[in-house]
C-alpha cells in the first residue's frame, strides 16, 4: 500500500469530515437517496413520538441490525409497530413464538428473540431512558456489555443514538475506510483502543457530531468505499493511500 498522506489521525479526520459532509449535501440536493437524512443526529427511528419511545426503538434496532442490513430491520420494526408492541413492557408480554414471528425478517430471529428480550428486561430494570441517563458513560457501557447478546458495536450504537453519549461506533465500514486512508492498524486494532484513538483525535467530539460521523461513513461506504471500491469520483481520492495507489496501478 502507498505511503499515507496524513501526518496523524487528527489530520485525517479534519480533512475527511468536510468532504464527506459536502458529498452528503450534494446527494441530498440531487434528490438521491441518502443513508443520513438532513436532520442530524442520524438514526432511522420513526415510530416513537417521545424521547423514551425513540430511545427504546433505537435500542431495538441496534439489536436487530446485528449481522443483517437495515432494510430487514425496517420490516421487523414495522411489524412490531403494526402489532402495537414497539414498547418495552409490550415486548416482554409477548411469548417467544409471537416475538420471533414479528422480527423474523431481521434474520437469526430465534437468537435475536432471546437478545431482544434480554435487552428489554435490562432496559426496564434500569428505569428506561430516564434511569439510564443518570449514569456515567463508562458505567453505561459496562452495563450494556453485560447484557446477553450486546457486543461493543451494539453497545455504542445505543450509547450514541439512544442515550446521546459521545462515543465512536466502530464497524466494518469505519475500519475499512481508515485502513485505506493510510492507517493499516485500524483494520485489526482492538475495538476499545480504536474507539479511544478516534475519540481522542476528533475535534470537539460531541454526541451530535459523532452521530453524524457514523452516518457519513456508512453513506460513503455504501456509495464508494465498498469491498470493491468505487474510487473514480470518490471525494477522498486525492489523499487516499489505497485509492490513489489503485489509480497508479500499485
Ligand atoms: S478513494 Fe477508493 S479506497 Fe479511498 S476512500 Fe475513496 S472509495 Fe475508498
Amino acid at each position: 500500500m502507498p505511503e499515507p498522506t496524513f501526518d496523524s489521525l487528527a489530520d485525517c479526520l479534519d480533512w475527511v469530515e468536510p468532504r464527506l459532509l459536502e458529498a452528503h449535501q450534494n446527494k441530498l440536493e440531487r434528490g438521491q437517496p441518502a443513508e443520513m437524512p438532513t436532520d442530524i443526529p442520524w438514526w432511522p427511528a420513526g415510530y416513537a413520538h417521545d424521547a423514551e419511545g425513540r430511545a427504546f426503538e433505537i435500542a431495538v434496532g441496534a439489536v436487530l441490525t446485528q449481522n443483517t442490513n437495515w432494510n430487514n430491520v425496517e420490516k421487523a420494526l414495522a411489524n412490531l409497530h403494526a402489532a402495537e408492541v414497539l414498547a418495552a413492557d409490550r415486548i416482554l408480554a409477548l411469548d417467544d413464538e409471537t416475538l420471533s414471528d414479528l422480527i423474523r425478517s431481521s434474520g437469526f430471529f430465534r437468537i435475536k428473540t432471546r437478545r431482544l428480550r434480554s435487552m428489554t428486561e435490562a432496559w426496564l430494570d434500569a428505569g428506561g431512558r430516564v434511569g439510564l441517563q443518570a449514569r456515567p458513560t463508562n458505567e453505561l457501557r459496562d452495563w450494556l456489555l453485560g447484557i446477553h447478546g450486546v457486543g461493543h458495536e451494539t453497545a455504542d450504537d445505543i450509547l450514541l443514538y439512544a442515550l446521546e453519549r459521545p462515543v465512536w461506533v466502530i464497524d466494518t465500514y469505519t475500519r475499512r475506510l481508515f485502513h485505506r486512508l493510510g492507517f493499516p492498524e485500524t483494520a485489526t486494532k482492538k475495538y476499545d483502543r480504536l474507539a479511544d484513538d478516534l475519540l481522542t483525535h476528533t475535534l470537539e467530539p460531541t454526541a451530535p457530531r459523532l452521530a453524524r460521523w457514523h452516518g457519513l461513513i456508512v453513506e460513503h461506504a455504501k456509495a464508494h468505499c465498498r469491498v470493491k471500491p468505487v474510487c473514480g469520483d470518490c471525494p477522498l481520492i486525492e489523499r487516499c493511500a489505497y485509492g490513489s495507489g489503485l489509480e497508479k496501478g500499485e
